[in-house]
């Protein structure tokens, strides 16, 4: 199967009240972790890719993963820029062969994002791309970029179903109060902003920041509204203590294949315990 535009599952799991995990893809091992849960569970999901690990992995490698992962499952697999920050950037992954894109105008003034947004989304849908737009500023740390808590705005509803109404997004993140990286204590989620966007326009909102959420505020959210759920840091924290440990335990270790195993199936792990929370198991 080829890639898919995330309009493959999303309107489903928003008529089904199920969300679909975005994973994010860091290196190979990421990929095939993320694919092998995904066939155990038999689920759609996303590979999210960032600017950074865009330029870790090169965008010719992260194309050529993403599509074997599809012919090998034969699952509905989107392949989708995370955090785009341009629409040069959007286009690159496009014509490179990205199956959707995520436009991040949230820095811009709200009439600035909404005409950016619309800009992507125009160009995208021509090709059959889906698009993803933000509104209002996740917290946290992502890739190089950093939020604080001040200056991480929630979004207005009233605002969110306009800047829906005004770009055509086919899903749309609003900062609801979860964050980027780990976090601290437990995040205060704004259901009310959640289900007031939700209950007004067609498509799934979605939630950044799925890491470290309480599963009972993810099956709340996911009441409320949300399709799509962004997870990375739950797998690179279970990649990297999988690696410590086995490094810790010998010393000698020389070949990455030693540590490089356990750390795969760690993740598996993850993916598959956060596709059964979010519901998307069989909906492949
Ligand atoms: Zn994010």
């Amino acid at each position: 199967m080829a890639l898919v535009s995330m309009n493959d599952f999303l309107p489903k799991a928003k008529a089904g009240k199920y969300a679909v995990g975005q994973f994010n893809m860091n290196n190979l091992e990421f990929a095939q972790a993320i694919v092998e849960a995904a066939i155990e569970l038999n689920s759609p999901f996303i590979y999210g890719v960032s600017e950074g690990a865009l330029k870790y992995m090169g965008i010719e490698f992260t194309v050529a993963i993403a599509e074997a992962a599809a012919k090998k499952s034969g699952l509905p697999i989107a392949l989708h820029l995370d955090h785009g920050s341009s629409f040069e950037v959007a286009m690159k992954c496009i014509r490179a062969g990205f199956s959707s894109v995520m436009f991040d105008g949230s820095h811009y003034s709200f009439e600035e994002n909404i005409r950016l947004t619309k800009e992507v989304v125009k160009a995208a849908r021509a090709m059959g791309v889906s698009v993803e737009g933000e509104l209002g500023t996740i917290g946290g740390v992502e890739d190089d970029i950093s939020v604080d808590e001040e200056h991480a705005n929630l979004a207005k509803p009233e605002e969110a179903i306009r800047f829906y109404e005004e770009t055509g997004v086919d899903c749309l993140a609003i900062a609801v109060g979860t964050a980027h990286g780990m976090y601290a204590g437990e995040p205060n989620i704004h259901f009310d902003i959640i289900e007031a966007v939700s209950k007004a326009i067609p498509v799934p909102v979605v939630l950044h920041g799925g890491s470290g959420v309480p599963d009972e505020m993810i099956r709340k959210s996911i009441a409320a509204g949300v399709g799509k759920i962004n997870v990375n840091t739950e797998n690179q924290v279970a990649c990297t203590e999988s690696i410590r440990a086995a490094l810790n335990k010998d010393a000698k270790i020389y070949d990455p294949r030693k540590y490089l195993t356990p750390a795969r199936s760690a993740m598996i792990e993850v993916v598959k315990s956060k596709i059964q929370l979010f519901g998307s198991s069989n909906q492949a």
